[in-house]
């Protein structure tokens, strides 16, 4: 059972993500949400968190359209020096304050081995960027977090260094984790990076984790992300990690490729013609009245 025959004797270096006839593929459990169960989840949210208005509003909109996840970077990994880098810790609480309005769980990316005990203490994922796939004293540290994490494919890294990446992770004590394909750099400049759609059924066959593509930063550009999301979710994947933005063309980073709340609507009705994505905005408001259930 593998995928490239030239991996064959290699499976000690990832041996504890590799998918063997006497191991489960992995489910992660945050709160009442399962990934990797066979379900398709949908991490929404804006690249960056913003202001509160801003991080409220789109909450409030992914989670009525079905998302389960919010995304939205505090601490921003920036080509440049000079951009936008991010709310730090307010950006944190902004993204807490999300959750308890909505019954969102977050995910946020932690850059920095020093950031992960304050950001474990507000996000239910830890995101590693593609930019520090191979920051393996960040990835250490993420070992022993207590928090599942979604790891990113490092944008020029074989799959088998991505499996490696997530080796370290699970060595050091954390066995959750959620392998991200978010595109790679080829020669090809059409689109942001080029997005390996086979890197799904590769690592679905090869991994017991579960696997999320970003079709957002593989795209660059907003028209081609529903399709890309479409194509993740028929090629097998567990779930979408998208870029959503209340106004995009005002977004302090990433807005071309965000998405508005009319667009991600429709990208969600387009989804659920191939994977089921139960309404959880309507499970939400319904557990509200169950005693014991979410506060
Ligand atoms: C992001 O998710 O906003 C991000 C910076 O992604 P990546 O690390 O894939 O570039
Ligand atoms: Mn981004």
């Amino acid at each position: 059972m593998t995928a490239n025959s030239q991996w064959n004797g290699q499976f000690s270096c990832f041996d504890l993500v590799a998918k063997t006839s006497d191991c489960s593929p992995t489910v992660l459990h945050i709160g009442e949400l399962a990934i990797g169960d066979g379900s398709f989840v949908v991490m929404a949210g804006p690249c960056a968190v913003e202001s509160e208005w801003q991080i409220l509003q789109t909450a409030e909109a992914v989670a009525a359209a079905g998302a389960r996840v919010l995304r939205g970077g505090a601490y921003k990994p920036r080509s440049s020096p000079y951009s936008f880098q991010g709310l730090g810790l307010e950006g944190l609480k902004l993204l807490s304050k999300a959750r308890q309005q909505t019954g969102l769980a977050i995910i946020t990316e932690v850059m920095s081995e020093e950031d992960v005990g304050l950001i474990a203490e507000y996000a239910d994922i830890m995101q590693v960027g593609t930019r520090s796939m191979e920051n393996y004293s960040l990835l250490e540290a993420l070992g022993r977090c207590g928090r599942p994490v979604l790891l990113k494919r490092g944008m020029t890294a074989r799959l088998d260094e991505l499996l490696r990446s997530a080796q370290v992770i699970a060595a050091n004590g954390n066995p959750d984790i959620i392998l991200c394909e978010r595109g790679i750099r080829t020669f090809e400049t059409a689109t942001r990076n080029t997005l390996d759609i086979a890197a799904v059924p590769v690592l679905k066959t090869v991994s017991r984790l579960p696997v999320i593509v970003d079709p957002s930063h593989a795209a660059g550009v907003r028209s081609l992300v529903p399709v890309l999301a479409r194509a993740a979710a028929v090629v097998g994947a567990d779930g979408v990690l998208v870029e959503v933005h209340p106004a995009p063309e005002k977004a302090m980073s990433d807005g071309v490729q965000s998405l508005s709340f009319d667009e991600f609507g429709a990208m969600m009705r387009d989804l659920r013609r191939y994977v089921s994505i139960p309404l959880a905005a309507e499970d939400f408001a319904h557990q509200l009245f169950v005693p014991g259930g979410v506060h």
